[in-house]
């Protein structure tokens, strides 16, 4: 396995549970992964399709939500006008105490080298071999597990032709210490806030601490400032205390401009050390496994986080995997079965990830103009085939 994140330590699972006799995982980062505090969303129904699997369980904290509220900016009303409400039946959680907890679960008998990077993946007749570092010697393996994320050396050596694409537009990030929310109680803890304006939104929603306490989590997507010098063809993201001073320019004046006081200012409350940047990519492999190489997680697809499914599809690669290496009669048959269903499911995500960037991002609605019908006929319309938070596992 390369790479131990959350598609890593599920893998690990998932191959130890398909049979295989000996699992060892290289993680790059040395100790434990240093999270930043943020969060992601999990599909009520995505929850209970991979708990059932015995991937996630009641034990990694989480916060339930129940709905989304549309808001747009509307003079000087704290909040702006709402738009509408929809449903959202998501769990949140924080990415740290999720990964600590998923790294649990790896079994005693996998080996779990932390930082280890994998500089080069070399297929031969009867294996793959792996090399650490520039003079290490090589390592022998009969199949690697790709979980190395959106710059994956796994895919370069078994999908050498794909390539991460920019979207033309970025994500902020930031989160901080609920206790810092002005005025909490005009915004309930189950609603996830969707505060929009032309050219782009922020989504907004709590998330545990893992401590027993809450965060508050942002995620503002729009284009960078036309003259930032920054280029992003190639994948990277900024983390905090890194970001351009227009970048810091170009969210002060959104946040005052475009967005209602309150999520302007709820925006503005974050500091510089909690907040990072990053360009939105997308991309999809065009097969899952390749020989005795296999995909999973943000190595093989990533689809843009407006799909709120990203974290889930990597856990379900890993259920699907353990799925195939015990119900098929070969390793052969069941990477053969584990490319068919799951290069479909990515494919479809990747898709929808567009498709929701042209409708919140690129090409958005009027939304002074909208309602609580309008928003529901438009959300249908760009969500098309419902995958909002994730394909079932079974389709
Ligand atoms: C430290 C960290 C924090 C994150 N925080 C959040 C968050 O708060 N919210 C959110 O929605 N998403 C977060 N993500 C991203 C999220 O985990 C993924 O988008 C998604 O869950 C899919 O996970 P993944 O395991 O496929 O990829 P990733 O999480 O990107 O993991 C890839 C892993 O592979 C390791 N790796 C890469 N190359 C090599 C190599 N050559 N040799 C050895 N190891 C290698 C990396 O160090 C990394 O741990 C975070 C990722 C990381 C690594």
């Amino acid at each position: 396995m390369v790479g131990g994140s959350i598609a890593g330590c599920a893998a690990a699972l998932a191959a130890h549970r398909g049979g295989a006799a000996e699992v060892t995982v290289f993680e790059r980062a040395p100790g434990h992964l240093a999270d930043r505090g943020v969060g992601l969303a999990m599909h009520n129904d995505r929850y209970a399709e991979l708990e059932a699997a015995g991937y996630v369980d009641a034990s990694m904290p989480w916060l339930q939500l129940g709905r989304r509220c549309w808001y747009v900016r509307d003079g000087s009303a704290p909040l702006g006008r709402r738009i509408g409400v929809l449903p959202f039946p998501f769990r949140t959680y924080n990415w740290g105490p999720l990964w600590r907890e998923l790294r649990e679960r790896v079994p005693g008998s996998a080996e779990f080298r932390s930082g280890t990077a994998v500089t080069s993946v070399e297929v031969t007749p009867d294996g793959v071999e792996l090399a650490m570092g520039p003079d290490g010697p090589g390592e022998r393996f009969d199949l690697v597990i790709g979980a190395d994320g959106y710059r994956s050396a796994v895919r370069t050596a078994a999908c050498p032709e794909v390539r991460p694409r920019y979207a033309g537009y970025l994500a902020w990030r930031g989160a901080f210490a609920a206790e810092r929310l002005m005025a909490p109680e005009l915004w309930p803890d189950e609603d996830c806030v969707y505060a929009v304006f032309p050219g782009g939104h922020v989504i907004i929603y709590r998330i545990p601490d893992g401590r027993g306490g809450l965060r508050i989590n942002w995620v503002l997507y729009t284009a960078p400032p036309p003259d930032l010098a920054l280029r992003f063809d190639n994948p990277t993201s900024l983390p905090p205390g890194t970001l351009a001073e227009t970048l810091h320019t170009r969210l002060a004046h959104i946040a005052d401009t475009r967005l209602a006081p309150y999520w302007g200012q709820l925006v503005r409350t974050t500091t510089a050390d909690e907040l990072f940047v990053q360009p939105m990519y997308d991309f999809t492999a065009p097969h899952y496994a390749n020989g005795r190489l296999v995909l999973a997680g943000d190595a093989a697809t990533v689809a843009r986080p407006h799909t709120g499914g990203g974290a889930v599809k990597a856990l379900q690669d890993a259920t699907a995997l353990e799925k195939c290496l015990t119900g098929e009669p070969d390793w052969r048959a069941a990477l053969s079965a584990y490319d068919t269903g799951r290069a479909t499911s990515g494919r479809s995500m990747v898709e929808l990830g567009r498709r929701l960037g042209v409708g919140l991002v690129e090409q958005t609605p009027d939304w002074s103009a909208m309602d609580q019908g309008g928003l529901e006929k438009w959300w249908q319309q760009v969500d098309g085939s419902g995958g909002f938070g994730g394909r079932r596992l079974t389709s």
